[in-house]
């Protein structure tokens, strides 16, 4: 398979050199060259095929023989080697619980994935590799823990001192080894302007090879798709129509690989795109003007994005067509006020915790039911409500215990180097480590 660039359609590379590169020219994002479709018979009869299997056959085309079946069979079952259930909240509404992986949120998939095809690819590079990423607050713990420890790999991950949660900075801080913490004293702007001067700092790349695990890479991308499979094949034991899949959206990459899966021959009945107050593409839906904005902080604050970069990429799935892109997919905008109080209603009448996130898309899915009556279907669980503490504990009125699996890591020493938001910090610290 080989991939083009949304911004150079003459840039076509190959599924390994995109993976290692993540960009192209003008910052353009790849795109597969076709779309694969699902064989009839494995989509209608998914029940009778492993997980592993429906995630291997989901992934084989788009890598080609770039990686061999069997080390790729390995890479993604490692990559879902944990729950991925689907859970009924109400008679209408399920959840897809995607974050009982190792840190606790769904980039946990895209990130495994993706490190795991970097290792494979540079296993025989002789020059050490520098992964280097700005956070806030998930990518980097899921990205830190896909590389810890692997041989000839550095990480160092910027994050914005004070802004995430005590979980979220003990998964960035706590495991030493190759995984470098810097703290930077500014915002996660900041951090990802200094990052990308990094990538453009002619002194840096002389010395070392630095790549980016950011979300727009297709090795993260891709591998989304796979857990919309495995939701189906829980789907189609109690339920005969196609669902509505309601995805908490920011940058765009989840709901982005939902779709492509539809249009491979995933029988969906609708899409939502679920964003906080940052409502972007809501506004685009309903008026086809695309008015990228600076972004608003809000309590889901993943999704805080004001210009999200895999839009482009579902507009080319729609081959640029408004009215088809509108058919299939509605946004919703819901504020603050409205997410606290649906992490309280939910969990007064249902029992069931939501952290904001997971929230937005709740409170989307039972309005859109709402409008469209008959139908049901699933959000998208993306984190754990313990990764966001404070805006739980406030809704429910109670206290949330921290899962034991992250006992040892919250006893563990928090390490990191302070920096302020200036690149002669950050340039110093990477010339030095190496
Ligand atoms: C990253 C993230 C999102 C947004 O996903 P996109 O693919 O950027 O749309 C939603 N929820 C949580 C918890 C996240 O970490």
């Amino acid at each position: 398979m080989k991939y083009y660039n949304l911004k150079d359609r003459e840039e076509k590379i190959d599924f390994r050199t995109a993976t290692i590169k993540g960009q192209g020219k003008n910052k353009g994002l790849f795109f597969p060259e076709s779309i694969p479709p699902f064989k009839e018979d494995f989509i209608q009869n998914l029940n009778q095929y492993s997980d592993e299997e429906i995630a291997y056959q989901c992934m084989k085309d788009f890598i080609g023989n770039e990686i061999p079946s069997e080390i790729l069979r390995k890479i993604v079952s490692e990559t879902i080697s944990f729950d991925i259930p689907l859970k009924k909240i109400n008679d209408d509404i399920s959840v897809l619980e995607l974050f009982h992986g190792p840190t606790l949120a769904f980039k946990d998939i895209g990130a495994g994935f993706m490190s795991r095809c970097l290792s494979y690819f540079l296993e025989n590079q002789q020059k050490k590799v520098t992964v280097l990423v700005a956070t806030s607050g998930d990518t980097g713990g899921a990205v830190a823990h896909g590389f810890y420890d692997l041989p000839g790999i550095d990480v160092v991950i910027l994050y914005p001192k004070n802004r995430v949660s005590p979980v979220q900075e003990k998964q960035l801080t706590a495991l030493g080894k190759n995984i470098y913490a810097l703290e930077v004293n500014g915002s996660f702007d900041d951090c990802q302007n200094l990052v990308k001067q990094a990538f453009s700092n002619e002194e840096i790349n002389n010395q070392l090879f630095l790549t980016s695990a950011n979300s727009i890479n297709i090795a993260r991308w891709l591998p989304q798709q796979i857990y919309y499979l495995l939701a189906l094949k829980q789907w189609q034991q109690t339920e005969n129509k196609a669902p509505v899949i309601c995805v908490p959206s920011g940058n765009f990459g989840n709901i982005c690989a939902g779709v492509l899966a539809h249009i491979r021959g995933l029988p969906t009945e609708h899409f939502i795109a679920a964003c906080n107050a940052n409502d972007v593409i809501p506004t685009y839906l309903e008026t086809q003007d695309f008015n990228p904005k600076k972004a608003v902080a809000t309590l889901s604050n993943a999704m805080d994005v004001g210009d999200p970069s895999n839009f482009v990429r579902i507009l080319e799935l729609f081959n640029n067509e408004f009215n088809p892109l509108k058919h299939k997919i509605s946004g919703y905008s819901i504020d603050d006020s409205k997410t606290i109080q649906t992490i309280s209603e939910v969990y007064k009448k249902e029992h069931y915790i939501l952290e904001p996130h997971s929230a937005v898309a709740f409170s989307a899915l039972e309005q859109y039911l709402k409008e469209n009556p008959g139908k049901k279907g699933f959000i998208l669980g993306t984190a754990h409500p313990v990764k966001f503490p404070e805006a739980v504990e406030n809704a429910i009125n109670t206290k949330i215990e921290i899962p034991l699996s992250l006992d040892t890591l919250m006893k563990k020493e928090k390490k990191t180097v302070e920096i302020n938001p200036d690149f002669e910090e950050l340039k110093r610290f990477l010339l030095d480590k190496n």
